[in-house]
């Protein structure tokens, strides 16, 4: 995964596996269009963990929903490309994306008593897509989903399978939805918020099963989170959005060990480090702006520490860091000027 801009097209390399260009997605309300994601450019490779990081409201979720074709009016994917195995899902059409959802591309949801139907067994919400993707019998169908219960360390996958939703514990519950997002061999798993509703202990299983499996099966997976802690324990790889755009992106080790822009530093120094033990955490100051009002020049200068003129009136470029790790700020360029000014 790189974050590169919309013009750079590199050429086509084997071992990617989504290539995501100038994706611009808008709601478009009675009177106006309203910019959720802005643009935003990134490739994933086969097999990797990237998170996409940032607080609620910055673009994270409406980046997934993009790429899995689950938006609903009045959002949609104005402009930019999205693809997936030599395929723009951007121009699909309804009955195409239904085929690639819950096929080659899964989602798993942070709340999964919402995404379980509650008046079906899980053993109907587990065959019927493994019956309409993979083309199999009733009972080769039941025997996957009873396999892939298994897979997700499930005790007496028979009796859950013949259970309903709100007879299983939330772990329970997640396991099922991973169990039923991997049950037609996806090769792109986007796990949004997976395990914010569940307890410690119970995240901490879901995390190693998500771990194991990618390991196994050599899945992409796409983790959204504001966890950064989770991101530390799985990915190889971060985006950090902030205002609808990616602000930073690197590996996951150069990006914590150097976080560079002042949004990613904001995060991290308010966010709990076992590693390092914090007199206080020192949160950003303000809020998100609202899509209806996004300020001009860099997004975050209303709540930046370091905000200077040119951040107020011009938006900055991308800045490479080290290889693989970039971010956009005017930063280092004041630096380099003020250097130069002073010998
Ligand atoms: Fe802060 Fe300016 Fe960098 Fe934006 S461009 S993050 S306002 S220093």
């Amino acid at each position: 995964m790189t974050a590169v801009s919309a013009q750079a097209l590199p050429q086509a390399d084997p071992s990617e596996l989504l290539r995501v260009r100038g994706l611009t997605t808008r709601f478009h309300l009675h009177k106006k269009a309203v910019t959720a994601v802005d643009g935003i450019s990134f490739d994933l490779k086969r097999g990797e963990v990237v998170a996409i990081v940032g607080e609620s409201g910055c673009g994270k979720s409406i980046t997934a929903f993009s790429i899995m074709g689950l938006l609903s009016p009045p959002g949609r994917v104005d402009s930019g490309e999205i693809l997936f195995e030599g395929r723009n899902l951007a121009k699909l059409s309804r009955e195409e994306m239904r085929d690639i959802q819950g096929n080659r591309i899964s989602m798993i949801f942070q709340e999964p008593l919402t995404s379980l139907n509650p008046l079906l067994t899980i053993g109907f919400q587990l065959d019927e897509p493994i019956r309409a993707h993979l083309k199999l019998g009733k009972a080769a169908a039941r025997e996957r989903s009873l396999e892939m219960l298994r897979k997700v360390g499930m005790p007496r996958p028979e009796a859950v399978h013949a259970s309903y939703p709100h007879e299983l514990s939330g772990g329970m519950r997640q396991r099922v939805m991973i169990a039923m997002a991997l049950s037609c061999n996806p090769s792109l798993l986007i796990a949004d918020e997976p395990t914010t509703a569940l307890d410690v202990t119970i995240q901490a299983q879901i995390l190693e099963l998500m771990k194991d499996l990618r390991n196994e099966l050599q899945m992409t997976i796409v983790l959204i989170t504001h966890d950064l802690g989770v991101v530390a324990e799985m990915a190889d790889r971060v985006i950090v959005m902030y205002g609808g755009q990616i602000v930073e992106q690197g590996d996951t080790f150069s990006l914590f060990r150097n976080p560079s822009h002042p949004y990613t530093q904001g995060l991290l120094n308010s966010t709990p480090n076992i590693h390092e033990l914090k007199d206080k955490l020192e949160p950003i100051k303000g809020t998100v702006p609202p899509l209806t009002n996004m300020p001009h020049g860099c997004r975050f200068h209303p709540r930046c520490p370091h905000a200077f003129e040119k951040c107020v009136s011009a938006a900055p470029g991308w800045v490479d860091l080290h290889d693989d790790h970039q971010m956009r700020c005017w930063l280092p360029e004041k630096k380099e000027r003020s250097l130069h000014e002073h010998g």
